[in-house]
């Protein structure tokens, strides 16, 4: 078996029934993918559209593309046509009524996520809390026409402080189960995506259902 199938299969191995696996495949080249795909690996992550765009047409069509990199708006069409399984990078309203836009001209239903901050670092993108209760409290969703909100991704403090990292990941859970107490007609608003390499198994203890794993899998990245 190939050292990305033992990773894949010991990360599967530990994940409860209900939680899924994104193999984060950002910089690596298509054969690495390639022996993912063939270890049954069907979900992969990737950040940026101009590599999405080489990679989705050479792997096969059952494929699940999920976007989690910062998405700037004049990208989205091209994204689009690329039938991403899931953007989980929203991090604007202006981001998130470009999709809409696209989505409904091109006849489709985009599924997204909506990230959230809550990580100390400034520079990281996503809504606040308080932004997103309040997206969901005045029910701004109900104007959508070309996307489908399926939840939310958020990523701890890049920090050794694993209680730092813990009440990140808990407050991103709490925050899911908050925004389906005041919007409890969504429909499918259910994916809590967390965790990476580092931190994965904590995120899942904290109610992750989506993990993002990138170099555990396929070692580390060359930039
Ligand atoms: C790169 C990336 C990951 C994967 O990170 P690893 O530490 O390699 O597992 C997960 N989520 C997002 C949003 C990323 O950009």
């Amino acid at each position: 078996m190939s050292a990305i199938a033992e990773n894949i299969n010991r990360i599967l191995s530990t994940l409860p029934a209900g939680v899924e696996l994104v193999a984060v495949s950002k910089f690596h080249p298509v054969e690495t993918l390639r022996e993912a795909y063939d270890a049954g690996q069907r979900k992969f992550g990737e950040s940026r559209v101009q590599e999405l765009a080489v990679k989705a047409p050479v792997l096969p069509g059952d494929v699940k593309w999920h976007f989690i990199g910062h998405l700037q708006t004049n990208k989205v069409r091209q994204l689009l046509r690329l039938r991403p399984a899931m953007i989980e990078s929203i991090d604007s309203e202006r981001l998130l009524a470009a999709v809409d836009t696209a989505a409904a001209d091109l006849g489709i239903v985009q599924p997204v996520l909506m990230q959230v901050h809550v990580a100390a670092e400034e520079s990281k993108f996503g809504f606040s809390p308080s932004e997103l209760e309040a997206y969901f409290t005045d029910r701004r969703f109900e104007t959508l026409r070309g996307v489908h909100i399926c939840g939310i991704m958020g990523m701890a403090t890049n920090t050794d402080d694993v209680g730092r990292i813990r009440a990140d990941f808990e407050s991103i859970a709490a925050l899911a189960v908050k925004i389906r107490g005041i919007a409890p007609d969504l429909r499918g608003f259910d994916t809590v995506s967390m965790g990476m390499s580092d931190d994965y198994p904590l995120a899942v203890a904290c109610g992750s259902n989506l993990v993002r794993v990138g170099t555990a899998i396929f070692g580390s990245r060359e930039y």
